[in-house]
């Protein structure tokens, strides 16, 4: 009898150790989140002392080996699934100095996968593309940029973003910037058609004719921020300068000086390496062949270290596996974790996935996605999937008001075409969902930029969404129903007057960075 009543003891405290509300699992997370984060410890680890994570290079597979590590330091299994090779490179020392008229070190770097120079480096003078009639023209000048740098891109009339000109200018000195840069603007297009070339591929047109090396700057229309992305030479580097030291040379050049500079720039081809997901698992109890995906891709640009494109995004999901394994370590559902490779280059670590793990599309109760930089999430869409709201509405519900107030929902919305990860998934009527943020001046400043840094990450934000996608999550594992994937009727596209269709499935480049 006494032992009976013990062992009913024992049982009701169990069950009421397990048996949570969603409020009460709610409020746990949050506190989870709130006083023990590993989000700032997370981002100095892989923003800091990995770095970039350009698909190719050493640091993509130090980053992938550290998410298995963390993963298993908190006894979440992980592995790197490969899922093809990419052309193998890694970034080494770029120094751009000006040796004459007078010496100064520019502020620039090599872009991603560019030919490098030996470790004395190239010295030369430069050159800017002329206005020539036509392409005839073009051929007949071109021998001119024989082991000279050529200046490639139109030097911008001001270092100043246009909200600094609307603070400070006159209204009319404002108009008449931006006329005049727009002017410029366009004959600088005129210019490079005239040509034969585009912006892109006149550089090979440049490489062939014996050039030294390409310089370009790239302004992203903020103070101090370039967009950094590939080089597209064979055997000439192209470096990317600031704004500021960009408009310096061209103007020395245009003013009839013949300033010198010297470009090192020493990084390293590594032949074919493979790529890889890390995907780490919390398995499901109750319906094991159903998932609840944690999204964010783990690859970057290399222009910085890829803090708000997308480490943030990361560390949501890594932090979120975290606190879930805490506090709920035997989901109903399998929850997996996936960061992907080579989202950069066209979706390829998901597109993979999504072809080579079938059971899991197929078993995908819901998929969050994050990607658009560290701000809080403010919109919600329900990816054209009609009953959406019932169960993200559902799902929501759980979420403290202080995070739901911020976001706007849109029911049943239209399927994402591209972007991100979840794409993939939406496009094999799959319900993947992006939790889509605030944009703290992603587009100019950190997207793709050489400012994408630690120092950009709102982690107040971060948190905010790490407490969201955990308490989805559980919601989704817990829910007694598999989500509906019954697609709504789209409704007609304003711009072309047609019925838009659903998105289909798009193969990913197993096989990347060969022309
Ligand atoms: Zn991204």
């Amino acid at each position: 009898m006494k032992k009976y009543f013990l062992l009913f003891l024992l049982s009701a405290f169990t069950s009421s150790l397990l048996a949570q509300t969603p409020k009460e699992m709610a409020a746990a997370i949050e506190k989870e989140a709130n006083e023990n984060s590993q989000l700032p410890q997370l981002a100095h680890e892989l923003m800091d002392v990995i770095g970039p994570r350009l698909v190719g290079t050493p640091q993509m597979k130090s980053a992938h080996d550290w998410a298995v590590n963390t993963f298993s330091k908190w006894g979440i299994s992980a592995e790197n699934e490969s899922w093809g090779t990419w052309r193998g490179w890694e970034r080494g020392i770029t120094h751009i100095d000006m040796l004459s008229p007078r010496v100064v070190s520019l502020s620039g770097r090599q872009l991603a996968w560019s030919p490098g120079t030996s470790a004395k480096g190239i010295e030369a003078n430069l050159i800017t593309i002329p206005t020539l009639a036509d392409s005839l023209a073009f051929n007949n000048w071109v021998s001119a940029v024989k082991g000279k740098f050529v200046l490639v891109s139109m030097p911008q009339p001001t270092g100043r973003p246009d909200y600094n000109w609307e603070e400070f200018a006159t209204p009319e000195s404002f108009e008449k910037m931006k006329s005049d840069r727009n002017a410029q603007q366009q004959a600088w297009r005129q210019k490079i058609r005239n040509t034969g070339y585009t912006s892109r591929t006149i550089n090979r047109a440049l490489e062939e004719a014996g050039a030294a090396g390409i310089i370009q700057s790239r302004w992203s229309s903020g103070f101090g921020a370039n967009k950094i992305f590939s080089a597209n030479t064979k055997k000439i580097p192209v470096v990317d300068l600031s704004l500021e030291d960009y408009g310096m040379l061209y103007r020395m050049v245009e003013n009839g000086g013949n300033p010198l500079i010297k470009v090192v720039a020493q990084s390293k081809e590594l032949g074919r390496v493979p790529t890889f997901n890390t995907i780490a698992t919390i398995p499901g109890t109750e319906f094991p062949d159903e998932y609840i995906v944690l999204s964010a891709h783990f690859d970057s640009w290399d222009g910085g270290t890829g803090a708000t494109d997308n480490g943030t995004g990361t560390i949501t999901m890594m932090e979120t596996a975290r606190i879930l394994k805490k506090l709920y370590p035997n989901p109903k559902r399998t929850i997996i974790v996936g960061l992907w490779g080579s989202e950069e280059q066209g979706l390829n670590g998901s597109r993979a996935f999504v072809e080579d793990r079938p059971a899991v599309v197929e078993g995908l109760q819901a998929l969050f996605n994050q990607d658009n930089g560290t701000g809080r999430v403010v919109n919600l869409s329900g990816q054209g999937f009609l009953h959406s709201y019932a169960y993200l509405g559902k799902w929501m519900e759980a979420v403290p008001e202080s995070i739901t107030k911020h976001i706007e929902t849109n029911f049943p919305g239209n399927p994402g075409r591209g972007g991100s990860d979840y794409a993939s998934f939406v496009a094999k009527g799959a319900p993947a969902f992006s939790l889509s943020s605030l944009s703290w001046s992603y587009w100019n400043y950190t997207w793709h930029t050489n400012l994408d840094t630690y120092d950009k990450i709102v982690f107040d934000d971060v948190r905010n969404n790490v407490i969201l996608t955990a308490i989805l999550t559980y919601m989704a594992s817990e829910d007694p129903e598999k989500t509906s994937r019954e697609k709504a009727v789209l409704s007609i596209n304003p711009r072309t007057g047609e019925k838009r269709e659903w998105p289909s499935p798009r193969s990913p480049n197993r096989e990347g960075g060969i022309d």
